[in-house]
């Protein structure tokens, strides 16, 4: 099997797992019991959370542990609006080509009342600080940005933007769940107020994150229950999960720049071999990318298709299209950038980690062109475009 869609998932990595099972082994009391037996539990909750704070640039009392980047998502959003609220604030700044974790959670907020500003992408799946400064009003509760995009893989300038919300005094939240473990995290440097991430996106296991939220920040509880979490928080925690995410974190960590390194000469290597396929775009940037992100479209195929031939040659690839949802609608973060429904429905994502390889590389060059061109070849819409009926768009 060839892994391509660790934008999706990655595999459980082995220092993730060695925590784990000995956490379920020896490790298993209730942290927030009083015997020794409890309290060694606790030991170790705490120790992972000085490991996850050390590798973005926080301290262990800024994290909070949570179940995936889906709830530390709309914790940090609904904190900010609610509290937002208290204060006369109901306005919030977005954009167009958030994880619809964050996007549904907006939609929920306008029908409390809150007016959401959507900010445009660009072509290549860019935000300025220019745009968010030009955005923020008196009464803006929050600015929620991505640092990475999971589709397109585009990078925002988090740094800028976030000194622009610091300047005019407004909460800034980013939800960095493709970006922790690949690009570098300093919450201090980067002037982030609360950062969403999640274990399964780096080799850790699925069902656990951290919201960060910086001093003075304060979070609303949407689990009642025990203190957990310093109250924010309820439930018994999952400490094997936990001690997983920061053996996983602090692996990729390690590794950050030889792994993107390597990954990012894979990336070039593919993205040079499919602009070769004719009528056919790279999605986003070449510049500012993700090191492990590849995004195309193929004109006059469709993206499920292209997934089901690639599944049958062995390569697990995703395509923008939500198929899944049983919708038919193209990916929201290609209508962003501009493409047309049309040419949004036939896009390919590969998103690789350091364990692909160059011959991985090569038989996704081989196949990819040769199922595009079986699927051209069945195609009405295609045969249209070649016959001069109807016009090509890439
Ligand atoms: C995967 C992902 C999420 C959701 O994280 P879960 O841990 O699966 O809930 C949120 N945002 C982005 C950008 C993602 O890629």
């Amino acid at each position: 099997m060839i892994y391509m869609d660790n934008a999706a998932t990655t595999k459980t990595g082995q220092a993730a797992m060695a925590a784990m099972t000995a956490c379920m082994a020896e490790n298993w009391g209730n942290p927030s019991s009083l015997y020794a037996h409890g309290q060694r539990a606790a030991e170790d909750l705490w120790r992972a959370r000085e490991r996850m704070a050390a590798c973005i640039g926080a301290s262990p009392k800024e994290i909070y542990f949570t179940s995936g980047g889906s709830e530390g998502d709309n914790q940090a959003i609904l904190s900010a609006a609610w509290l937002g609220e208290k204060k006369g604030k109901k306005h919030i700044i977005s954009s167009t080509f958030e994880h619809h974790a964050v996007l549904h959670t907006l939609e929920k907020l306008k029908q409390e009342g809150f007016e959401v500003d959507l900010l445009p992408v660009g072509e290549k799946g860019n935000i300025t600080p220019k745009q968010v400064s030009e955005a923020i009003r008196e009464d803006t509760a929050l600015v929620t940005l991505m640092y990475a995009n999971n589709e397109i893989g585009s990078i925002l300038p988090i740094a800028k933007i976030g000194a622009v919300c610091r300047e005019k005094g407004v909460p800034f939240h980013t939800d960095a769940v493709q970006a922790a473990g690949h690009l570098p995290i300093d919450v201090a440097a980067q002037n982030i107020d609360m950062l969403s991430l999640s274990a399964h996106k780096f080799h850790g296991p699925k069902g656990v994150g951290a919201l960060y939220a910086r001093r003075g920040i304060s979070l609303v509880s949407l689990i009642e229950g025990g203190a957990q979490e310093r109250g924010k928080r309820a439930g018994t925690e999952n400490l094997p999960a936990i001690v997983g995410m920061a053996a996983a974190l602090e692996e990729a960590c390690a590794h950050l720049e030889e792994n993107a390194r390597k990954v990012s000469a894979l990336r070039d290597r593919l993205i040079d071999g499919l602009s070769q396929i004719p009528h056919s775009a790279l999605n986003g940037g070449r510049e500012n990318r993700l090191p492990g992100n590849v995004n195309f479209c193929f004109e006059g195929i469709e993206g499920e298709s292209l997934l089901l031939l690639l599944d049958d040659k062995g390569i697990c690839a995703s395509s923008g299209s939500a198929c899944t949802s049983g919708s038919l609608d193209p990916s929201h973060v290609l209508l962003a950038i501009g493409r047309p429904h049309e040419v949004a429905h036939g896009s390919l994502r590969l998103s690789l980690s350091e364990e692909n390889t160059d011959a991985d590389v090569d038989a996704v060059l081989e196949a990819v062109p040769q199922v595009v061109e079986y699927l051209r070849g069945m195609s009405p819409l295609w045969k249209d475009k070649v016959s001069g009926k109807n016009p090509f768009v890439l």
